[in-house]
């Protein structure tokens, strides 16, 4: 298990005070991008492709802060583009910590050996460095070389240095399961505290639209990885048994996108950390006024293949408090990877994709005109 006991135990207490209260809805993990810009451009990566005056635009530090308070989630997770590019971030992961939050900054690490003396290791401080397989594997995914051996250093530092350290690894369709398990393998024996692992979300705005996965093929991917996980590898998930048990095809899970709210420089995204189709002006406002319902697998067209672990974790985290029973069975025997699969949810009402990504930059870049904030002034 990659998940630190005081993690487990701070975030089971938070949902089963959630549960108690009735809440129906309620963060679980609050993504914060404090930027866009990246210093890589991976092809599978969608998040990035803004004009420059949009990739310039910084978070400022009461605006994350303010989030982190607003939102109330226990874990903070700092993603992107490249957080380590925003000169601001030690102060708000600083902030973040002293709030008692879990904070994990997602990074290429190509940064993190000029930085990491910024930061402080504790127990509410996790890097969690992005490695989509082996050193071939990896430059490939980022389209760069040499980036696998610079994130790898890193996360020796990172260790040495007395750091909590995950990698998070997203796979396309052309990921083979052998070279998973070896790769898993590999940072295993590096030290690293955790594993995250998801299939990539279909952006509509990636460079290669050629190699996301459907749910079948998800499923029968993360069953061939699994299978090669036998218990003499000690692989530690970051993840829930459950999301796991769901990426294996043995769970027919709806999303929780309420449960990874995101905060950018254009404000609450809804309705997901993957799908940006509108911005609320508050925490508040994400929550009572998306229409939640119009998402989701089987409601909408963009939805279909998703099975992203910040859409699904917090079903899987909900579905552990509800039936632990269940979840102690498959951290007891391990993730099921033979025998039929769960049914899956029926795609013939779903809506169909609306495409509003052009008009939603034009909108922002409009706002950001000065004449225009001149003429709101006046
Ligand atoms: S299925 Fe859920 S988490 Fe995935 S893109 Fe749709 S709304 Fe977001």
């Amino acid at each position: 298990m990659g998940i630190p006991l005081r993690q487990v135990i701070g975030v089971g207490a938070y949902v089963v005070r959630q549960h108690l209260a009735g809440r129906k809805r309620y963060p679980l993990v609050l993504m914060l991008e404090p930027l866009f810009q990246c210093n890589l451009a991976c092809a599978g990566c969608g998040k990035i492709d803004y004009p420059d005056p949009i990739l310039a635009k910084r978070l400022s530090v009461e605006d994350a802060l303010a989030a982190v308070d607003e939102c109330g989630a226990p874990v903070v997770v700092l993603a992107g583009g490249e957080p380590l590019l925003h000169k601001e971030l030690p102060e708000i992961v600083r902030g973040a910590v002293a709030r008692k939050k879990f904070v994990i900054v997602c990074t290429n690490a190509l940064l993190l050996q000029k930085k990491i003396d910024q930061y402080q290791p504790g127990p509410f401080f996790t890097w969690s460095i992005h490695l989509d397989g082996d050193q071939e594997g990896h430059d490939k995914s980022v389209c760069q070389p040499g980036v696998y051996d610079r994130a790898v250093a890193a996360l020796k530092l990172a260790k040495a240095k007395g750091f909590r350290v995950t990698i998070n690894s997203t796979f396309f369709n052309d990921a083979d399961p052998a070279r998973v398990a070896a790769f898993f393998d590999e940072v295993t024996a590096l030290g690293v505290d955790g594993i995250t692992v998801s299939p990539g979300y279909a952006y509509e705005r990636a460079p290669d639209q050629t190699h996301f996965l459907n749910r079948t093929a998800t499923k029968e991917l993360f069953r061939a990885i699994f299978r090669r996980g036998d218990r003499a590898r000690k692989w530690a998930f970051n993840q829930s048994g459950l999301f796991l048990d769901f990426l294996a095809g043995n769970e027919t899970y709806r999303c929780t996108p309420w449960g990874n709210p995101t905060r950018n420089v254009f404000g609450w995204q809804r309705p997901c950390y993957l799908l940006g189709e509108g911005y609320a002006k508050s925490f508040r406002e994400l929550m009572e006024e998306t229409d939640w319902d119009a998402y989701g697998v089987g409601n909408y067209e963009k939805c279909a293949d998703c099975m992203v672990h910040s859409g699904f974790e917090a079903t899987a985290v909900a579905d552990s408090v509800r039936r632990p029973w269940k979840a102690l069975a498959v951290s007891l025997r391990g993730v099921r990877t033979e025998g039929p699969m769960a049914p899956d949810i029926p795609l013939d009402r779903q809506r169909p994709a609306e495409f509003v990504f052009e008009r939603g930059v034009a909108e922002k870049l409009s706002e950001m005109r000065p004449d225009k904030v001149g003429e709101k002034a006046m």
